[in-house]
């Protein structure tokens, strides 16, 4: 007793002081009881469920039960049952003995409800992935729909952050629209002719700085791009210049796209019941990713997928790149080369 009251003496307090108060969370704070009481009636119930996780996602969700969150002062509640629930909170990647007790307890929530995957195993499958032992990610047992509602201030967020990212990109081009040494450099470097181009097939940017009209977005111009009035950016000269031009000008017409799609996201359900489909069936999927267009075509029979064929656009475009370096200096292949920015393992798909 004694050298416990001796070990007491010497080490002092040894817990951290408390968290000085935080005027912003206030705001943080109020924004959550008005969603809640506009969008639940006052109150939201959780019914939580550990899928398979390590229980690190679970001291992060016991800490918001603590006083110092006051969680339920904001009308949020854990329940026991799924019945008196409106969201299922899911940790871990779905483990295999957990898949039908998960698909029980969603189905056991009444309607309308809400599914939110917590940390990176339950949105991803994260380092467990998918294997004998583990269904993965929990919209591989819940599908449907997207995981999750961005909402109105997650729309907000992502206008003003597109916003602040235009301010700084326009920085950027002020920097390089001040160097005529760099532009220099740039210019006739690493040139693609536009008919080699057409010959050799190149697709996104690459086409585009060779004078190519080409983008998924504008032609055929699937949902949401055929409201949007996709402006396509060309460049006629194909040089290491003409693609960084495009490329200025595409990251702010990406930058305004966002914000259109973000601004016009329609209300309704966010999860779509899953329908698998019978028979035989083919199919094919085309967008335009940021180095091109990424095509997907996929046969599949009885549900299941018979053949499946990814096409991506570096596998498109590095052909183009042996041509684009003849009669240029050595020093002048990394620039060729990230000009045209292709993936090594075409990772688009
Ligand atoms: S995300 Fe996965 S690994 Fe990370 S704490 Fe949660 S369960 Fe554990």
């Amino acid at each position: 007793m004694l050298k416990l009251l001796r070990q007491i003496a010497v080490t002092g307090i040894a817990s951290e002081p408390p968290p000085r108060p935080d005027p912003s969370l206030r705001v943080v704070e109020q924004r959550l009881k008005s969603e809640v009481l506009a969008l639940f009636s006052g109150s939201l119930s959780i019914r939580h469920v550990d899928a398979g996780s390590c229980n690190g996602c679970e001291l992060e969700i016991h800490m918001l039960t603590t006083p110092h969150y006051n969680l339920e002062g904001l009308g949020i509640r854990f329940v026991a049952s799924p019945r008196h629930a409106d969201l299922l909170l899911v940790t871990g990647p779905v483990s295999r003995n957990m898949e039908t007790a998960l698909r029980r307890t969603y189905d056991a929530v009444p309607d309308p409800k809400l599914v939110v995957a917590v940390g990176d195993c339950g949105c991803t499958g994260g380092v467990f992935g998918e294997s004998y032992a583990s269904c993965g990610r929990v919209s591989n047992v819940i599908p449907g729909g997207v995981e999750r509602n961005i909402g109105r201030h997650g729309c907000d967020e992502v206008a003003a952050q597109c916003a602040s990212i235009a301010l700084e990109v326009g920085r950027l081009r002020d920097v390089y629209d001040d160097h005529a040494g760099l532009q220099d450099r740039f210019l006739t470097c690493g040139h693609l002719a536009p008919e080699l181009a057409r010959q050799l097939g190149v697709v996104g940017l690459a086409a585009r700085a060779s004078g190519l009209a080409l983008d998924a977005r504008v032609a055929p111009g699937f949902e949401p791009y055929d409201r949007l009035d996709v402006a396509m950016k060309t460049h006629g000269a194909g040089d290491v210049a003409a693609r960084v031009t495009v490329r200025f000008e595409e990251i702010f017409e990406s930058l305004r796209l966002l914000r259109a799609i973000v601004e016009g996201i329609p209300l309704g359900e966010v999860a779509t019941p899953f329908n698998t489909v019978g028979g035989r069936g083919r199919g094919l999927g085309r967008v335009e990713g940021w180095r091109g267009e990424v095509v997907i075509a996929l046969e599949a029979e009885g549900g299941l997928i018979r053949r499946c064929h990814a096409h991506d656009p570096s596998w498109q475009n590095w052909p183009v790149l042996e041509h684009a370096v003849i009669g240029n200096i050595v020093p002048d292949f990394p620039l060729i080369n990230k000009s045209f920015n292709l993936s090594y393992s075409g990772h688009d798909l």
